[in-house]
Formats: C-alpha cells, structure tokens, sequence
C-alpha cells in the first residue's frame, strides 16, 4: 500500500529532514527534531502526493488515505494521551500547510481544531480557566469559518465580518481591547460567529471533529492555489507541481497562564552573524499575538532572569540544532505550564553580513567545509560589503514617511547621499568646494565623465544595465540608478518632476544603487571596511573583522574557480584597485575613455576635424606621446598580468561639442571658423551612430589611428620593460563581423610592432584578437578564429545587436519586458542564454575547432553578473572580465560555477 502519511511523536519519527520534497520543509523538520529527541508535540504529515493527486483528481483523495490518518492520529492520542472526539480527554490539534519552499503566511492554517461545546466544557473543567478555553474555541471558530466555510470579506474595502462582531460586542460591553473581554463574552463570541457563518453561507459549523479535521485538510490542500500562493509561487520560482504537504499536530499552549509562552529565535544573531542567542519572547501569549504586535515581546536574554531552567533548555537546543543541521537555524517554541515544545525550525535567512561571518565562522568550528561556505554566500551578497550602505534604521523610516520617489535601474551598487545637480561642470564645481554631489542626467555621455567622476552618485531617467552611466558608474566604483523614466528633468530651469514632486537643483537626494530606489532627502551612509582596507588603504586589516571574514572567503573561492578573472581599467588607479580585489589582468581597456583626460581631448578633436591624412598624422602625434605614458601606467599598475587593449571604438562624433558655445571655444582653439566647426560636427550626425561608423570600420578607413595606437601600446610595452617590468600586451580590433576587417588591421599592428621591436632592440610577446560582439562574427568564429589568437565576448554590443534592442534607448521597455517575462531577467545585465549564449556556444566551438589553443573571454558587463560567469564556465571561457569593484563577486560566482560543475577539489592554475 503507498505510504501517504508520516507520522511523528515520542522521540521517533517516519520522516527525515532529507524529505522535504515529500514532507514539505515543516513536515521534514518536525520529523527530524522528533528523531533527534527535541520536545515536539506529536503529529503527522500528509504528504505532497496527495496535494498532487488532489488536483490530478478533481479534489478527491487517494483511497488510502482516509485509513491512513486515523491510524496516525490514534498514534498522536496515544503519544499525547488525549483522544480527538473525547469530551472527557479532549486533544486538539493543528492544521498546518508546508511546501518543499518556505512561502510564508501564503497558504492556510487552522488552530484549536477540535473544539466544540463539550469538549470546551471538558477542558474548562480540566484547566478551570473558563476565558482561555473560549478565547480558544471564538478563535478556532473564526479561523475555520473564514478558511473553510469562506466567511471573508468579498471585496478589498470590506472589513473582516468577524472583526465587525468584535468590535459591536467591544461597544456594547464599552470596553476598547479585546483582552478586556471576559469568558461570557468570548462564549457569546462563539455563537455570534456560528450564526453569521450560518446565515452568509448557507454552512453549519461543524461539532464532529472529525468533520472538522477533514474540512481543514481540504482547506489546506486548496490554499496551495489560492492567488496569493500562486502570486508568490512566481515571484520565488517554485513550481506548481510540487503541491504542498498537511501537518496536523497536537496543539500545545503558550496563553495557558504565566508559566506558558511562546517565542522565536535564530540560532546566532541573523543581522551581524555573532554566534549570540538571538529572538524574543511573550509570556501567557500565542504566536499569533506576538505576530499582531498587540503586545511587545522580550528579548530573548531576558528568559534567562525570569526562567533559566527553559532558557538552559533552549539554549541547549540551539547547540544541538546547529551541530545537527550545520547550520544557523530559525525556530518557533512554545512553553506550556512550564514545559517547552519546539514547534518549527528551518534555515534561517539573513543578512550579506551574517551569511558570510557565520559561513566563515561555521567552517573555524569545524562544522562545515570551505566549499560548503562558497555556496551559502551569494556573490551578489558581496555588494554589501565593498560598498557604502545606508544606515538600515534611516532608510526605512524615509521610505515609511513616503520619501521614496521612484524606482529605476540598480546599475551601480551601493548608497549615495548628495545635492542634485544637473549637469557634469556644476558637479565638478561644488564637488571642489565640498560638496556631495549627485549627478542627475537625462543620460550621460563621455564628455560627463569629470563630472561623474567628482559626484558621490549618478542618476539617470534613460538608458539601460549597459548604457553609459552605468558602465562608468561600475568601473570607477560609483553608485547609479539608471533609467528611472519618471524623472522629468529639465536642464534649462535645473529642475527635475518626479510623480507630482518638484527637486530643485542643490536638493538632498538618495539612491540606492542595489534596489535601484531613489529617495527624497538626506540618509546617512556608512563605508565600507573592506574598501577602506583595500582601496584607501585607511584601516589595517588586523583592526577589521569583516575585511578577515572577507578575505577567508576569497582565498577559498579562488582554489576551486576554473576561470581567470580580469577587470575592464583603463587608468592606473583602476587597475591597481582591480588587483587590489583579485584582478588577475584586464580584459578590456577602453583607449577611448584616455582621450578625455587632461590634454588630450583637443588633439583628439583635431585630429577628427582634419580634412586631409596629413593633418591627422599631425593631431595624432600629438596623441601618441600621451596615450603612450597612458599604456605605461596601466602596465606598471598590471605589474606583468596581461592586458587586453582595445582600438578605438566609438562614433567620432562623441567626442565633439555639440553646443554652439563649446564649438565656438574649439574652433578659436584650432584657428578654424566656427562655421566650419559646426559643419563638420554636423557632417559627423549619423541616424543610428551605434551601428554606423565606429570600431574596426574607423581603423580600415583611417589605418593611421590604428597605427599610432599600436605605436603607442607598444613603445609603451618596450618602456616598462627596460624598467624591468614583465608585459603582455594584447591588442584587441572591436565590432569585426568579417574576417576580413580583423585582418586588414592585424596586419598594421604586427607591422607596427616589429618595427618598434627592431627600433628598441627588445622582444616581448604580445597577442592580436578581437572581440566577438555582432552576430556575424559569432557565426563566423571559425573563420575569424583563422586570424584572431583571442576573442572576448563583448556582449553589450553583442546583446543590442542579436535582441535588436538599443542599449542606450532600451530602460523604457526592457523593465516592462521583464516584469511581462518576456525575457526572464534584463538581457543587458543577464546573458540571454537561448539567444545571446548560443552565439557565443557557438563561437568557442567553431573557434576552437580551427585554433585549440584560442583564448576565450568576456569583456561584456554580465561579465560581473553570476548567471552569467556560471554560463562563461559552462561554455569552457578562459576568463571573465568585469569591472574592478565586481571582481570579488566573479571570484566566488566562479568558484560556485566549478563547485556545482564538478565538486572536486581543483588546485589553482598559474596566473595567465
Ligand atoms: C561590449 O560591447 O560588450 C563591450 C565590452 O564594448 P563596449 O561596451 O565598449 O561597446
Ligand atoms: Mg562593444
């Protein structure tokens, strides 16, 4: 005969907490406390095959099942020593839902079951506390007439019907709190709802308690596919298929007097981590009390003073439970007359901080391995930690007192804090007289970096996870909210319209660059220690603990990780940052951002504006010098780790004023005509500039730019070298779609670079490869794979150019997509896997196929997102390369990638 009911009680249970598919979290828990001989009221648990076969059977139950349970429950009797249907001896019981997945107060629950006149006549007599034993039957009336017999409110203004009768009988006694009503009103209560159910539902409330607890079960079953299950059931990913188990368990009493109580607690403080008894607790009270806030409870500590006989007993418990499930447990206890009963324990949720300290902490104890610790921390975790947060308490009141303004995309992790501004030069103004700064733009573009740069955060109404703002933000390590298209700004009055709110220039405003939340006013923020040990360099490692615990946790994430991890730098502070965090080299240096640094934007316009080759020969040798020193910074922060440098890349036209004032400037700077200026400029407009004349096209039409960047990347490799420092350039050509293309300009690099070599009198190896990141290219891997000795999936571009989604104009719809599921996750922040990925499979395969040795990498952004590095890992990549402050995140999101690939201990490769 198939088993259907698990039974539990007197130190033995049918279940294990390995059951959870069968048993749901709380049945597998209740079975596993039983057999570790923890004080659990006895009960049984029906299982989710019956939930299944429910629903596969139009709400009937299996015939087994009616036998199965009154077997179990005459266990429970005997275990507890009451009986169900007994008035003498009553037993009351439970009836609890439990999915394999917590999904909390999403489904049904019934107390008390059991009761009826008798029997509540019965326990007065036994407990001879009359008022207990009817607030006891009006609740389990009220719960069952609401969950079972569908007394409820029929529409969202409507007030619950059983409140209503509460609160008429509370006027005519002239008494304001339920606790001042006495026995006989709680009797009347009774009665009141007996009729109400009757006469609003046609249904008698049940005095069999048999027909009480098979209403309940069914009840249970069918919350499973209530909307707000089903609702939460989305959100959470949890399939319907796994169907909910029933736990029907002898009730136990915390409201039986004062030496009852009920309490919850974590087994160490879920906030900070610290291995303390952590939870609270309510004498002569039941959970629900204590959910309600009716009244305040205790802290935990304070059981210790008022009954250390059950606090010791506790105590105990969470020793033994946390030795027993290796983990920080969350658990529910209730004391009756004196005597304690564990009611549910699971895993406890908790904080970034908390996870990684009792991770840590738990592998010192010799309770769980290192890689164990790697999987209870989630990469995305780490963010709280190498950033600024708000202070918790702050923030939520802000947010309670209807400060919160929007929401947009959480592009650049963190907290930020500062006064609107609006545009990049007010930015850099009052950032130098002190100021902390938010830049608020409709969109950034390169020429806003200075202002960036000086603001303490970014925030933007366009524009995507991979558009300007929020590329920049990640790499210097800035907080920004991207694309929140309800912000209305306007530059002209230096305001900006948020939902019926006006922000005046010099406003306080906060963002949260992990929720993507914008707030109105000021908000405390606290550094982060890990930054202050690693990147001010302000705080000793031996005077802090989280930057140890962090640090732990790095060094184990690094013995098991397959994949290098590289960062995207392309300044000497970035890079030293970036090895600060683990870099292991750089993935992606964009030459294009060096041009607007000092001095170098005005030979780089000129060299735009040149109308013959000549004069762009003359602008670019002015650059040379300047990018030259650029690359020998990078090289020397790189300290010998490759480093992939990548050809210009964008239109030109981004790197040309566009207003008249600035034109005018420019033109009188260069002894041209403004007219001339404005032509040009103008000449440069394209209609979709993306997808126009940029990357490697700039190079085939222009070799001279390509010639003096490899000029440059290599008189700069030639420089560092006779200093002594090891260097391994790679130079990378963007947007090939031919092989061709990547052809025409490998053969001016190499040239290039024999002729430097040859000048210099020195050899260093050096690399020529390009970035994989429009369609065409993908699919014509082993093509390109003839020229190129590496490809790195750029797949910003490579996303925009397969979805035929622009990455700049995208915020508007993509987060509509989303929430549709459309796409499951942002594409620009998640590797699209079917669509985007599978170019990607399919270029590492046709690419190794013609060249086994090809390096393979990523310089797009998901190569700092977790899915996406598990993805990189599947697809056999060499490295990921991400920005500095992700780097940490990559090392542990690759670790897991290997850990749950193939959980074997792999020793670390050597650094390439
Ligand atoms: C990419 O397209 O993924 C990439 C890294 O290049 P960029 O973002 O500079 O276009
Ligand atoms: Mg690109």
């Amino acid at each position: 005969m198939k088993k259907y009911v698990y039974f539990f009680g007197n130190g033995k249970a049918e279940g294990r907490a390995e059951m959870k598919g069968l048993l749901g979290g709380k049945g597998a828990n209740l079975a596993e406390m039983t057999n570790i001989k923890l004080p659990v009221p006895a009960g049984f648990t029906i299982s989710t095959e019956v939930c299944t076969y429910y629903y596969a059977n139009r709400k009937k139950y299996p015939k087994e099942l009616a036998s199965q349970v009154k077997a179990a429950l005459r266990k429970v009797e005997a275990a507890m020593g009451g009986k169900l249907t007994d008035r003498k001896n009553p037993l009351l019981v439970s009836v609890r839902s439990g999915a394999r997945a917590s999904m909390p107060g999403m489904m049904d629950t019934i107390l008390n079951l059991g009761l009826n006149d008798a029997v509540a006549e019965s326990l007065i007599a036994k407990t001879g506390n009359a008022r207990f034993v009817y607030d006891s039957y009006r609740r389990f009336v009220q719960m069952y007439g609401d969950v079972v017999l569908g007394l409820k409110p029929q529409h969202k203004d409507e007030i619950d019907p059983f409140e209503v009768i509460i609160e008429q009988k509370k006027q005519a006694r002239g008494v304001h709190l339920d606790t001042e009503l006495d026995a006989n009103d709680m009797k009347d209560l009774v009665d009141l709802f007996k009729k109400a159910i009757k006469e609003k539902t046609g249904h008698s409330f049940p005095e069999n308690s048999l027909d009480q607890l098979w209403g309940a079960i069914g009840a249970v079953f069918g919350s499973w596919n209530n909307e707000r299950a089903i609702a939460y059931r989305k959100l959470y990913d949890i399939p319907e298929s796994w169907g909910t188990a029933v736990n029907v368990q002898a009730m136990v009493f915390g409201n039986m007097g004062e030496d009852s109580g009920t309490g919850v607690a974590f087994t160490r403080d879920a906030a900070t981590g610290e291995d303390t008894f952590y939870g609270e607790f309510l004498m002569n009270a039941q959970g629900e009390d204590v959910v309600a806030g009716i009244r305040t409870p205790l802290p935990i500590a304070e059981l210790k003073e008022q009954n250390p006989k059950i606090y010791g007993q506790l105590d105990r418990i969470r020793h033994a439970l946390e030795k027993h499930y290796r983990d920080m447990m969350d658990i529910e206890f209730t004391i009756q007359q004196g005597k304690l009963y564990m009611l549910q324990c699971r895993v406890g949720k908790r904080t970034a901080f908390a996870a990684i300290k009792i991770a840590v902490d738990m592998v010192d104890e010799k309770l769980i391995s290192d890689r164990e610790a790697l999987m209870r921390v989630e990469p995305a975790q780490l963010n709280q930690l190498l950033r600024p947060v708000f202070d918790a308490r702050e923030k939520e009141e802000a947010v309670r007192g209807g400060r919160l303004l929007a929401k947009g995309l959480n592009a650049g992790p963190g907290a930020a804090t500062g006064r609107v501004v609006f545009n990049a030069p007010d930015a850099e103004e009052w950032a130098k007289r002190g100021e902390k700064v938010l830049l608020t733009r409709i969109e950034t573009s390169p020429e806003d970096i200075k202002g960036m740069d000086a603001a303490v955060g970014i925030l933007t109404a366009r524009g995507g996870m991979t558009s300007h703002a929020a590329l920049v933000a990640r790499q210097v390590g800035k907080v920004c909210v991207a694309g929140c298209s309800v912000l209305q700004i306007d530059y002209a009055t230096h305001t900006m319209h948020v939902n019926g709110r006006v922000i005046n220039e010099g406003d306080w405003v906060s963002i949260d660059g992990t929720t993507g939340e914008v707030i109105e006013g000021k908000i405390a923020t606290k550094p982060s220690e890990v930054l202050q040990v690693l990147v001010d360099r302000t705080l000793a490692p031996k005077d802090a603990p989280i930057y140890q615990e962090y640090a732990k946790l790095m060094k184990w994430a690094d013995t098991y990780r397959r994949l290098k991890i590289r960062t995207n730098a392309d300044q000497p502070d970035q890079a030293r940052n970036a090895v600060a965090f683990g870099a292991e080299g750089i993935g992606l240096c964009r030459t294009e951002h060096m041009f607007f640094g000092e001095g170098k934007i005005g030979p780089m316009r000129e060299m735009i504006l040149a109308d013959t080759e000549a004069d762009r020969r003359a602008a670019l040798a002015k650059l040379l010098p300047l990018q030259r020193a650029d690359f020998e910074g990078i090289f020397e922060a790189m300290e010998g780790r490759p480093v992939t440098i990548r050809t210009i890349d964008p239109p030109l036209h981004e790197f040309l004023p566009h207003e008249e004032g600035a034109q005018r400037e420019l033109a009188a700077q260069m002894g041209l005509s403004y007219e001339k200026v404005h032509q040009r400029v103008e000449g440069l407009h394209e209609f979709n500039p993306m997808l126009g004349f940029r990357g490697c096209r700039l190079g085939i039409i222009y070799p001279e730019i390509t010639e003096m960047q490899s000029r440059a990347i290599f008189e700069a490799a030639a420089n560092v070298l006779a200093r002594g420092v090891k260097v391994e350039p790679e130079v990378m050509i963007p947007l090939v779609g031919h092989v061709k293309e990547l052809a025409d300009q490998e053969k001016i690099v190499r040239r290039v670079a024999a002729e430097v070599m040859k000048e210099k009198g020195v050899k260093f190896p050096y690399m020529v490869g390009t970035m994989i990141e429009i369609p065409r290219g993908a699919i014509t891997a082993d093509e390109v794979a003839k020229v190129a000795e590496f490809f790195s999936f750029g797949t910003n571009d490579l996303t925009q150019t397969t979805l035929g989604v622009s990455r700049d104009d995208a915020g508007r719809f993509l987060l509509p997509y989303v929430e549709r599921e459309i796409y499951p996750k942002d594409p620009f922040e998640s590797i699209d896997r079917p669509g985007v990925g599978a170019l990607m499979k399919m270029a590492v395969e046709k690419g190794r196929a013609v060249r086994p040795k090809l390096k393979v990498g990523i310089c797009g952004e998901h190569g700092g997102d977790p899915s996406s590095i598990e993805f990189c890992h599947e697809i056999n990549q060499n490295y990921v390369s991400c920005s500095p402050f992700r780097v940490p995140i990559a090392r542990l999101a690759a670790a897991r990638a290997a850990l749950a690939d193939a959980p074997v201990r792999r020793p670390a490769g050597k650094r390439k």
